[in-house]
């Protein structure tokens, strides 16, 4: 008889609600050995019996044929004596007790063999808007507390019937251990409420199929408030002028582009182009929203993506996106259910409240959402993703970080597009977007938040990283929180940490930080910064030369300032400007300037989202914008892409040197005076900057004998802007590390922060 043996294995990383067991179970069972698996705060865990050879072989397959949403970090294992089991069994879940070690995925996009079903009219979830298995459904939303069960999540609320439960306990069974799996015996159920106010019981159910009713209203151009996955969304027929003009004007959202949702890749590509790069991105199961460019001949009205060449679009990721599309038959307006900049509105009371106003329906459901969390937001560039929002579908799967984290680490981002950190060991769970923190909801999201992962993740931090700025909100929550080391970070040493992680690098490189505003250590504002930057330290060797912001927030708002102060920060403009920013704001633009000159309201900055601020205004782009970085996106949208010549800058040596943005203004002024369209000087201008970052790389290479340089901070989100620098730094012989799986943007601030504070812990 062959010698038997007994191997216990442990399985560490995302293993549970990915189908791991079910999958352990049929690989074990088909080579016929004994024994048990079960998951517990670790992650999974087996004991394995049978001929050595056979074990070894289980071993082998256990890592290459995992399922595809699980990711195995760690398999260890230990010989036990054999005790001739009789059978391979599930073992129940542990009661909670001890440290939490394992890893929650992310929710996933509805997987095709459960679209088979929802189609197939002989199936028992033909057209059920729940519909989920091992491979697909909610996660991270509905997960209370871990491990990853049933009765730790939103679907407690939910006792399986027993045809359901029959599939749950069968390890045979795709929907083995599902734990949101439902039917329409047993699990939520779909209601459409109508907001109409001249009926007195608002909320009752509209008497026709709910989901057919809501298509109804949808192709009449009326607004449908759709509970989603993370939240609320508000939903209006794509090509309905009227429909989309009334939801922006009920939104109060100006101009803020609208995302689309489109039944499928085929209807998508109608609307947009999308690379191969981009199909990917459209139909991977974190299906964020990707920005594309827009066909001319779109069917989509022109208040969706005012001004924009570009337009987000999303393909369906649950069960009832799919049916509604499917009803619909046509692409719709699918955007965050929220009234201007409030985060977005995910409990049912709340929804009723705050979208009242805005909603003529809301199709509704009773499986709660624990989290509410945003989609996510993504691009591709030269063929590669590139996180631009990361969260649905991405959150809360950890960024691995090889040299690790000491000490446990919170890191409280910064102020617009905040994300937090919590990191531990060899992992760093970068938050899902939070937004901006300037209201007492956004906030209230923020701290229950860190306290959601904190138990989620078993992480208690000791050593606490935030930014410089005093007044931002997560400074001020990080200043004072008792019992844990401050660190202070500044932003745009984050910026370059934060791209240093997400390519796995340690540096020291050449960090070209370019974004709006950070604060420096000098206490001005920064934004336009060339940096020699390793994880622990940085220093800072050059530097767009500073000029004023009159008024300060209002500079920000209003770009016309900026146009004024750094045309009056140039020696060389003339005295007389015959220029129509300055006929459009006559009555304020001597004050302005005066104030600029005085330095009274008027904070010195460097930052490279001014100077693009300042070329929109001057070229009639805009002088006021509706929402961050509006003045820098429509400026690149304005610019020829076949004009490829580039207004210079002169460089002011000394360390840190200071390169002279206004130079760029002045080119704009020449040319404009020459009646140069406007979009081959949009297009000299961003050239320019890219020539700029080139000659700053330069003089950083002869100063500190560094290769690479890494791109950081927002206004890399313009790819005309990013691809023109690629390529002149490649010409120069530099390697440069972008973004891909963390934002650019302050979104991926609060990692950065986490990895300058562990690599100043490894040096103590
Ligand atoms: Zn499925
Ligand atoms: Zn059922």
């Amino acid at each position: 008889m062959t010698q038997l043996v007994r191997t216990a294995i442990r399985v560490k990383g995302v293993v549970q609600g990915v189908g791991f067991r079910p999958f352990v179970y049929t690989l074990a069972t088909g080579l016929g050995l004994t024994g048990l698996v079960g998951n517990d705060l670790d992650g999974v865990f087996v004991e394995v019996e049978g001929p050595a050879a056979t074990v070894g072989d289980f071993l082998l397959r256990l890592e290459r044929d995992a399922p595809p949403l699980a990711r195995i970090e760690r398999v260890t294992t230990r010989a036990l004596p054999p005790r001739r089991s009789a059978s391979f069994a599930i073992a129940a879940s542990e009661p909670r007790a001890g440290p939490r070690r394992t890893l929650v995925s992310a929710d996933t996009a509805t997987c095709a063999d459960c679209l088979r079903e929802l189609s197939d009219p002989a199936d028992r979830r033909f057209g059920y808007p729940f519909i989920n298995c091992t491979n697909c459904g909610p996660r991270f939303t509905i997960v209370r507390d871990v491990p990853y069960d049933r009765a730790l999540t939103t679907m407690a609320a939910f006792a399986m019937c027993e045809r359901c439960a029959a599939e749950y306990h069968d390890p045979a069974d795709r929907r083995f251990h599902a734990q949101p799996t439902c039917c329409p015996a047993c699990g939520p159920r779909l209601a459409l409420h109508r907001a109409d106010a001249s009926t007195p019981a608002a909320g009752t159910p509209a008497a026709s199929d709910p989901l057919t009713a809501a298509a109804e209203l949808l192709r009449q151009g009326r607004i449908l408030a759709l509970k989603g996955l993370g939240g609320y969304h508000l939903a209006a027929d794509a090509a309905c002028e009227q429909a989309v003009a009334r939801l922006r004007a009920r939104k109060h959202r100006e101009d803020k582009p609208f995302a689309v949702m489109a039944a499928d890749l085929a209807a998508a590509r109608r609307l947009a182009e999308a690379d191969p790069a981009a199909a990917g991105l459209l139909t991977s199961p974190a299906r964020p929203i990707v920005l594309l460019p827009r066909s001319q001949e779109a069917a989509v009205a022109a208040a969706t993506a005012p001004g924009n060449r570009q337009l987000g679009i999303m393909l369906p990721y649950t069960p009832l996106h799919h049916l509604l599309l499917a009803t619909v038959t046509r692409p719709i307006v699918l955007t965050s259910g929220n009234v201007s900049d409030e985060p977005i509105v995910y409990r049912d009371d709340e929804a009723r409240e705050r979208l009242a106003g805005i909603a003529d329906a809301f199709l509704v459901h009773d499986r709660a959402i624990h989290v509410r969390t945003d989609d996510s937001v993504a691009r591709t560039f030269r063929g590669r993703p590139m996180l631009l929002r990361r969260s649905r579908g991405y959150v809360p799967e950890p960024i691995t970080i090889r040299s690790g984290f000491p000490r446990p680490v919170l890191a409280c981002g910064a102020e617009l597009k905040n994300t937090f950190c919590l990191a531990q060991d060899r992992h760093a769970f970068v938050s899902h977007h939070i937004g901006d923190l300037e209201n007492a909801e956004t906030l209230r999201s923020f701290t229950e938040g860190i306290e959601h992962f904190r138990r989620l993740f078993d992480i208690d931090p000791r050593v606490v990283a935030h930014d410089l700025h005093p007044e931002y909100l997560s400074t001020k929550y990080a200043v004072e929180l008792d019992g844990v080391d401050l660190r202070g970070v500044q932003h745009h040493h984050a910026h370059i940490a934060s791209c240093l992680a997400d390519n796995g690098e340690n540096g020291p490189v050449i960090g070209v930080a370019f974004d709006g505003t950070g604060y420096g250590t000098d206490g001005t504002i920064w934004g336009g910064e060339f940096l020699a930057a390793g994880l622990a330290t940085f220093e800072r060797g050059g530097h767009l030369a500073p000029v004023p912001m009159p008024g300060g927030a209002a500079a920000i708002r209003q770009p016309w300032r900026m146009a004024a102060a750094y045309q009056d920060a140039d020696p060389n403009s003339p005295a007389d400007l015959d220029l129509d920013v300055v006929r459009r704001n006559q009555d304020r633009w001597a004050a302005v300037t005066a104030m600029a000159r005085r330095g009274v309201n008027a904070p010195l900055t460097s930052s490279a989202g001014r100077l693009f601020d300042a070329a929109a205004a001057l070229l009639g782009v805009r002088d006021a914008i509706n929402y961050e970085g509006q003045a820098a996106v429509e400026l690149e949208q304005l610019a020829d892409p076949a004009e490829a010549g580039a207004y210079p800058a002169a460089v002011e040596a000394g360390h840190p040197f200071r390169v002279r943005g206004a130079d760029l203004l002045h080119g704009i002024l020449d040319d404009l005076t020459a009646r140069v369209p406007a979009p081959v000087i949009a297009a000299r201008f961003h050239h320019g900057v890219a020539a700029l970052i080139e000659a700053g790389c330069l003089l950083m290479r002869g100063r500190y004998g560094l290769g690479t340089v890494a791109l950081s901070g927002g206004v890399f989100q313009n790819l005309l802007l990013l691809d023109a620098t690629v390529s002149r730094l490649e010409a120069r012989g530099f390697r440069v590390l972008l973004h891909a799986r963390v934002p650019c943007n302050d979104g991926g601030i609060s990692l950065g922060q986490a990895v300058v504070a562990a690599a100043r812990d490894r040096l103590c």
